[in-house]
């Protein structure tokens, strides 16, 4: 059970909140969904959930097509929103039993307990939903995506605004759930991103400027050092290519740079010697190895 997108598109009246894009996702996996705010991470898994109709492209989840199977697609899906709307009066339990009822579940009661078990609410099943942390409120959001043991499982920034110790309860909960399911994640925690996911897409803009691997990124990442120089007064940047030919500018602000050594060079004297040169001084000069941080920077333009 897979996912397949093919040149979606989504149009909300002149904005593209997402823009021609492709991507695949599969079983098995926990495909990481990046991108700064308003890059189209939501847009997209509500249209992979059938809530939201895309204006062009498709979208498949397990061969069939989103827009002509919708309730098919939609029984296949887990589907945790950003919001995670849950109905704070309701008791957990009571909240899963509607829930199941909502997808005709055979042995509901069964299933329920299950569930309540397998996301680690058992202490917290006669509670109301208002008095549970943030943290088990998300085991909630996650307990009623999964109620009807879903193929496919779509979980939008399901750690944001938990501390370290409920954000590693949830790592390990997606973990275990990742066997036999495609599992797509978004999160702006890309510590979280790396720890989680087998492959990382990079949206910005409504645009996909990265798609690849975890395992590959890494290769790249092991190469490659980041450069962080700030300078008394700015520098061309053909100085500094002059020096490296295989930098590529992550940033450069007035006298502030973020450079990036495909080579994997230690170019720090070699720098310090051309600004001493220039009658320039350096206020100063970081290396660090390059990561999904510093990635995500280069291709979003932060
Ligand atoms: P992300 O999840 O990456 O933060 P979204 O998919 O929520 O991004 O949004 C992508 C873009 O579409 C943003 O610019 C956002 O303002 C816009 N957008 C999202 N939903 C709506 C809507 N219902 N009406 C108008 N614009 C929207």
């Amino acid at each position: 059970m897979s996912i397949k997108v093919e040149g979606l598109t989504k149009v909300y009246s002149t904005q593209k909140a997402i823009d021609n894009i492709s991507f695949e996702a599969m079983e098995g996996q926990i495909t990481g969904l990046v991108g700064p705010n308003g890059a189209g991470k939501s847009t997209t898994m509500k249209i992979l959930t059938a809530s939201l109709t895309a204006d062009g492209g498709e979208a498949y989840v397990g061969g069939l097509n989103v827009s002509d199977d919708e309730m098919k697609v939609k029984s296949m899906v887990g589907y945790l929103p950003e919001s995670n709307p849950l109905y704070p009066t309701m008791y957990v339990k009571e909240f899963l039993t509607f829930i199941a009822k909502i997808h005709k579940l055979k042995n509901a009661s069964q299933r329920i307990d299950e569930v309540i078990e397998s996301v680690g609410l058992t202490k917290e099943k006669h509670k109301k939903i208002s008095s549970l942390s943030k943290g088990y409120r998300q085991r909630v959001g996650i307990a009623q995506a999964i109620i009807h043991d879903p193929k496919v499982l779509i979980l939008d920034e399901p750690i944001s605004g938990l501390d370290p110790n409920q954000i590693q309860e949830i790592r390990q909960l997606i973990l275990k759930l990742k066997k036999n399911k495609t599992i797509i994640f978004s999160s702006h925690i890309l510590q979280e991103v790396e720890s989680i996911c087998d492959k990382i897409i990079i949206l910005n803009d409504g645009h996909i400027v990265a798609d690849d691997e975890l395992s590959h990124l890494q290769k790249d990442y092991s190469q490659a050092i980041v450069i962080e120089i700030e300078l008394l007064k700015s520098m061309s940047k053909n100085v500094f290519q002059d020096i490296d030919p295989t930098i590529n500018f992550v940033k450069s602000e007035g006298n502030h740079y973020i450079i990036e050594v495909g080579s994997g060079e230690d170019i720090r004297e070699a720098i310090f010697d051309r600004v001493v040169a220039d009658n320039n001084k350096i206020l100063s000069m970081a290396m660090q190895k390059k990561n999904l941080e510093n990635l995500f920077k280069s291709v979003t333009k932060v």
